[in-house]
């Protein structure tokens, strides 16, 4: 099929054909020899099939074509002198060979509806169908006429020549308006034409010449065969016109090896003409499919070269860049490279030819290892986005493949490169922001969610996981009233009101069930976010939890009204009442109602609040409150509050101002008591102490008077009682007189109970002594080792009689301390003696000295009687005896201790005891040592007196 269709035939056309057909038919009628019925040459047929093949699609054109041509041939025949129903039937035999064959060629016409071409092989096969089936149609209706019409014409010779020259006809003809469609060789071989042509002439009019009888017919063919291979097909087939018509001419003369009667005898008989027409039929059978496939070769090789044109413009003008390479070894070796790729690769086009592809981008993977995929198949084509080297942040996209063709024995890959630094680092930016978005959106307290234009969550922050419990996943996709979690469907609906014209937020709070159950309060705020045009794009609710705001604020209304007797009031920063509670209504006897809104100062006493803050008016004065309170809090103060039935009460008040930043409304704080009841148990608590301080001063004085007398009493009573004693111990020993035995027993027990009655009168004076400071004490040092050896002396009577263990421990060197030694003996004296005296007999008693620190420590320990824990306390106290004591009738006054704890108190030491009833006691003195290091105060100071509580 033709890929270069021709154009129909015009009516103009179609008509100059018809008269041209008439002229060549009447031409051939008149050539034809006489003694035949039929022309042995018939040029008319040739152009009879191309107004056929060539006539315009459509119904009509071709039997109107066929009709004008039984006309035409017939009229030429009648022209030619034959008669009219001879004539007739020629014409209707023509018209019906045209019929046929331009039908057979019509077959080969284009899709579009074209005219038939002579393209290929199948063209060509085509019109030699296409010439026989109208050579034979024509030849049945020649033989037909000349056996029916003609009188004594041969019809099987009639149809031979027919078939012959009408054959010949088509296909010398026939193709000259077939090759009009195809492509024109270019110019350049005339002057190859024009010694083509004058060979041709020249072999042609030799071969035929006159009387040429050689048999040299077959040398034009090789001229032919020249011209089918060196000239376009328009050319070839206007020469084979040419030469048909030379020969035919020629032979019609007689000339040549054809018009050579004696070899036309040697042919069987035939006609010269009929053989001229075979002559043809073959020079174009062997020309016209040579000319058609050099045409076809030129037509094939034309296009490739345009195809490798395109392809070079496509590379070098890809957008798209393009490199060529080869595989060296590892390497991939740039072969070819595009300007797009040089300006991706960052470098002159000529710079990059020759360099390694692996050198040039910056692959994630390694480049010769992908080589090796590719070569072997393993790997069809490659792509990733690159580094550039020397290019810092630059992005490529490349894709990497093997082209199926060798060069120089290596594979050829193209590497495709397009830079995407651009979109790179726009996306980097896009991430960034996204990053910033979603860190802000998680570091915010508050809870956040974005819906899409249906309301369904598409994000949600950290904070809103966190509060609600939900998992993100467990959100996101779900409609935001489903969640439940924002406000019920009627707000929703107002917060989804598309497109929110205004641009405001909708702010609603609403109550949140959290994942866990639990119910949450809050604030949403929601808005539209718009695209760049203006259109919402996406919903943005923000929440603030205010769970705690309102459970605080039910808390403050709570303690407003809790039945407490203190009085709140909240004052605005003008003074006048906002808030007052159920302890003001009590205190005050005014309702709520009738003080809030009232001014603060209209409450109380109005003479006393003038008098105190020295103002003149209200408003002054409640300027003068605020100034004391400074900013914060006034001291308490009794004020006459006008109470709501008009009496006076006195309230204690303290006036505070509030911290500006809470915002509350609420200036200051006026909290006060009702201080009347305690006014009271004040002034009897008054009374109450000025009482015992009278009771007080009159002990103090019968105790001085006590002191007094015991002191007087015990002077007095020593010196009777000292001659007594001096007196006795004369009696003893005899210097008076020799007692008998009986009378020295009652000296002896007048003795003794003297001794006692001197030491109790010494212990009375020692205690008036102290009471009132009238001791002398004197400071030396003394070593307290060396006391303790003679305490361990004086205690040795004590043991006549008794089944004691008594011990002494002291230290090697001397302990010296600061004091009277006398009294520091007497300490030891009465510690050592009191064990002794309430230690049963088996029982053991170990007075142990030692220094702890800078301390001389002296511990009695005994395993006696002991002192019931609950009498401990009393145990220093004068004439304290113990109910043991009591009990087991052991003698005493109760006056030893409460020395020795004076004693050791004016000694600046201390003395503890530890004991249990029936389990021992433990006595402990720490006196300081003196050159301990510390301040030595002489004995009996006052600084070595306890502070008195
Ligand atoms: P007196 O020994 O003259 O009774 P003290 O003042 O020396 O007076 O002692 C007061 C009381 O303390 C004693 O009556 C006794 O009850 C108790 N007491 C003192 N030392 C001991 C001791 N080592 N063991 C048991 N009780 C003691």
């Amino acid at each position: 099929m033709s890929e270069h269709d021709g154009r129909p035939l015009t009516l103009r056309a179609s008509v100059l054909l018809l008269v041209a057909t008439y002229a060549a038919a009447v031409g051939a009628v008149e050539l034809a020899p006489a003694d035949r019925p039929v022309a042995s040459w018939w040029p008319a047929a040739g152009i009879a099939v191309v107004l056929v093949a060539c006539a315009r699609p459509g119904r009509l054109a071709v039997p109107l074509t066929v009709a004008a041509l039984v006309v035409v041939t017939a009229a030429a025949n009648v022209t030619g002198g034959r008669p009219l129903d001879v004539a007739t039937a020629f014409g209707a035999a023509n018209a019906a060979e045209a019929l046929v064959a331009g039908l057979v060629l019509r077959l080969g016409r284009g899709r579009a509806g074209g005219t038939p071409g002579l393209a290929g092989a199948d063209d060509f096969v085509r019109l030699v169908l296409a010439a026989l089936a109208g050579g034979a149609t024509v030849a049945a209706g020649a033989a037909l006429t000349v056996a029916t019409l003609v009188p004594g014409g041969s019809p099987g010779e009639a149809a031979v020549s027919v078939l012959a020259a009408h054959a010949a006809s088509t296909l010398v003809i026939a193709p000259i308006a077939l090759a009009a469609t195809t492509r024109r060789r270019p110019r350049g071989r005339s002057e190859e034409l024009a010694v083509h042509v004058a060979a041709l002439l020249v072999a042609t009019l030799v071969v035929f010449s006159p009387a040429q009888s050689l048999p040299l017919a077959f040398v034009p063919f090789v001229l032919l065969a020249w011209a089918g291979l060196r000239f376009d097909l328009r050319t070839v087939t206007v020469e084979l016109a040419g030469f048909a018509v030379l020969t035919t001419y020629v032979t019609d003369l007689g000339w040549g090896p054809l018009g050579n009667a004696a070899d036309a005898a040697a042919l069987g008989g035939l006609a010269a003409a009929t053989l001229a027409q075979g002559y043809l039929v073959c020079a174009v059978l062997i020309t016209l499919p040579l000319a058609i496939v050099v045409a076809q070769r030129a037509e094939l090789l034309e296009r490739i070269r345009s195809d490798g044109l395109l392809f070079r413009r496509n590379f070098t003008e890809s957008l798209l860049g393009q490199v060529l390479l080869r595989a060296e070894g590892a390497d991939l070796v740039v072969v070819d490279i595009n300007d797009a790729a040089a300006a991706v690769l960052g470098a002159g086009r000529e710079s990059l030819l020759g360099r390694d592809l692996g050198g040039l981008l910056v692959t994630p993977q390694s480049l010769p290892d992908l080589v090796v995929g590719l070569s072997t198949g393993r790997i069809r084509s490659w792509q990733s986005t690159v580094g550039v080297t020397g290019r810092e942040g630059a992005r490529v996209d490349v894709a990497l493949a093997v082209i199926d063709r060798e060069l120089d024995g290596g594979l050829v890959y193209s590497a495709q490169l397009l830079d995407v630094s651009r979109e790179h680092s726009t996306r980097r930016q896009l991430e960034a922001a996204q990053k910033l978005t979603s860190a802000t959106l998680d570091t915010t307290d508050a809870l956040i969610l974005v819906t899409d234009l249906s309301g369904r969550v598409v994000r949600v922050n950290a904070a809103t996981t966190r509060a609600t419990g939900y998992g993100e996943t467990e959100l996101i996709g779900r409609l935001v009233g489903e969640t439940g979690l924002a406000p019920d469907s009627g707000d929703l609906d107002a917060l989804f009101v598309w497109p929110n014209r205004s641009g405001a937020p909708v702010v609603r709070e609403g109550e949140a069930l959290t994942r866990s159950g639990e119910r949450r309060r809050i604030v949403w705020s929601s808005n539209v976010v718009r695209d760049e045009h203006g259109f919402p794009a996406f919903g943005v609710m923000t929440g603030i939890d205010v769970t705690t705001e309102r459970a605080s604020a039910g808390l403050v209304s709570h303690l407003m009204q809790a039945p407490i007797g203190t009085a709140l009031l909240g004052l605005s920063p003008e003074g006048c009442i906002e808030v007052v509670n159920t302890g003001a209504v009590q205190l005050l006897g005014h309702q709520p109602h009738e003080v809030v809104g009232r001014r603060f100062v209209d409450l109380l006493d109005r003479e006393q609040l003038l008098a105190r803050t020295g103002a003149t008016d209200l408003r002054a004065a409640f300027a003068a409150l605020v100034a004391e309170a400074g900013g914060g809090e006034t001291r308490a103060r009794e004020w006459t509050f006008v109470g709501g039935d008009g009496s006076p009460r006195v309230i204690s008040v303290t006036l505070s101002a509030t911290d500006p930043s809470l915002s509350t409304g609420v200036g200051y704080l006026c909290v006060g008591r009702d201080v009347t009841q305690q006014r009271r148990s004040q002034d009897m608590l008054a009374a109450a102490l000025d009482k015992e301080r009278t009771a007080v001063e009159r002990l103090r004085a019968l105790d001085e008077a006590k002191t007094e007398f015991v002191s007087t009493v015990s002077h007095e009573l020593r010196t009777p009682i000292t001659s007594i004693v001096g007196f006795t111990e004369m009696l003893q020993d005899g210097s008076v007189v020799e007692p008998l035995p009986e009378q020295l027993r009652l000296l002896e027990t007048i003795a003794r109970n003297g001794e006692r009655l001197i030491a109790l009168c010494n212990d009375l004076l020692m205690l008036s002594g102290l009471d009132s400071d009238d001791v002398t004490w004197r400071s030396e040092e003394v070593d307290l080792a060396a006391c303790l050896g003679l305490v361990e002396d004086s205690v040795q009577p004590l043991l006549a009689g008794r089944d004691l263990t008594v011990t002494f421990e002291t230290p090697t060197g001397p302990l010296h301390v600061l004091g009277d030694r006398p009294q520091l003996e007497r300490v030891m004296v009465n510690l050592v003696s009191n064990a002794m005296k309430f230690t049963e007999d088996g029982g053991v008693v170990r007075a142990r000295l030692s220094q702890e620190g800078d301390e001389a420590v002296l511990s009695v320990t005994d395993t006696g009687l002991g002192i019931p824990l609950d009498e401990q306390e009393d145990l220093f106290k004068r004439f304290f005896r113990s109910s043991t004591a009591h009990t087991e009738a052991i003698q005493g006054t109760g006056l030893g201790l409460a020395i020795v704890a004076a004693i050791v108190e004016a000694h600046g030491g201390r003395i503890r005891v530890r004991s249990a009833h029936l389990e021992g006691a433990t006595f402990t003195v720490r006196l300081p040592l003196l050159h301990s290091g510390g301040p030595s105060r002489p004995v009996g100071d006052p600084g070595h007196r306890p502070v008195p509580a």
